[in-house]
């Protein structure tokens, strides 16, 4: 057995005991009426024995989280003439180390759109998640910040229950262009064992925050078996949340959207009540129709499913 594979496997193994809790959660979400206001913040659950021994850490971690050498993550093959940038800056930054926030570049291996219009949602899960999960009639992307996912681990197993495609926005938002390579790991793991040990699952798909990557953000994210997913839709709901933009505004844009073409990649956020009434109502709009990210290019799921 390689010890990349002994990993993989200590990790879904040591999560057995977690699926049996989300049977039990969803048992829960399926008596739920449709009524009934969005769940309180649930208690974080117990650090899990197996990522003590991984890690050495005895508690999830704060904003920034530790680096942990892997066996499988090698950084000597990550590029280092790609300098580190602040958010935001694109001056002197060079067309080929493939930007996405500063020049829309999209590798091969990257998705940027769906045969069929269809939302993400990024940011949670949060406690407004359970509303948007009870109307949904169709199965949707979330990507999911790591601390998130420990702070409200049973909205993440019913959004895992409901059949929805969960998937990785780091552990705590950072940019991470801006960070060492070192760091980039940490974000990454973090979030992928946050997910693992919250529901078994190990995410095939990452979203960067703010869209921020360059060739050396994807040479690590590459080796953690992620495939990076942008948009080209974007509702910019989050203008939702100071009244810079109205709920109108957005059913516009789906409107202009729908009438020019059948496909595309919506960005959106279930973190606020705005953002998800707003979602609600776009949901509403393009129907049961829409494809998660894995639909939209027909492959799996999840690296262990
Ligand atoms: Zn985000």
């Amino acid at each position: 057995m390689t010890r990349l594979a002994f990993f993989v496997l200590i990790a879904i193994t040591a999560s057995a005991a977690d699926i049996t809790t989300a049977r039990a959660a969803a048992a829960v979400v399926a008596v739920n009426s449709p009524l009934q206001a969005p769940l309180a913040p649930s208690p974080s659950d117990p650090f899990p024995l197996w990522l003590q021994e991984l890690t050495g850490q005895t508690r999830w971690p704060g904003e920034t989280p530790p680096y942990i050498p892997m066996p499988n993550i090698d950084l000597s093959q990550v590029p280092n003439e790609i300098p580190r940038r602040d958010l935001g800056v694109c001056q002197g930054i060079e067309r080929s180390h493939c930007s996405f926030d500063c020049y829309r570049c999209v590798a091969v291996d990257d998705i940027s759109t769906c045969p069929t219009l269809s939302q993400t949602f990024d940011d949670g899960p949060s406690m407004h998640t359970p509303k948007l999960l009870m109307e949904l009639e169709y199965k949707t992307t979330f990507f999911t910040q790591g601390i998130n996912v420990v702070r409200y681990p049973d909205i993440f197993r019913q959004q895992h229950m409901a059949g929805h495609l969960l998937a990785t926005h780091t552990w705590s938002h950072a940019h991470l262009p801006g960070l060492s390579n070192e760091d980039i790991v940490a974000q990454l793991q973090w979030s992928i064992w946050a997910m693992n040990a919250t529901a078994g699952i190990v995410p095939k798909y990452f979203r960067p925050p703010y869209g921020a990557i360059d060739d050396r953000v994807r040479s690590i994210s590459r080796q953690f078996g992620l495939v990076a997913v942008f948009w080209d839709r974007d509702s910019y709901d989050w203008r939702l949340n100071d009244d810079s933009k109205l709920v109108e505004e957005v059913v516009k844009d789906i409107v202009s959207w729908k009438q020019e073409s059948q496909g595309g990649l919506i960005l959106e956020h279930d973190s606020t009540v705005k953002t998800v009434n707003a979602g609600i109502n776009v949901s509403r709009m393009l129907g049961p129709s829409q494809l998660t990210v894995a639909e939209c290019i027909n492959s799996n799921w999840y690296q262990n499913q």
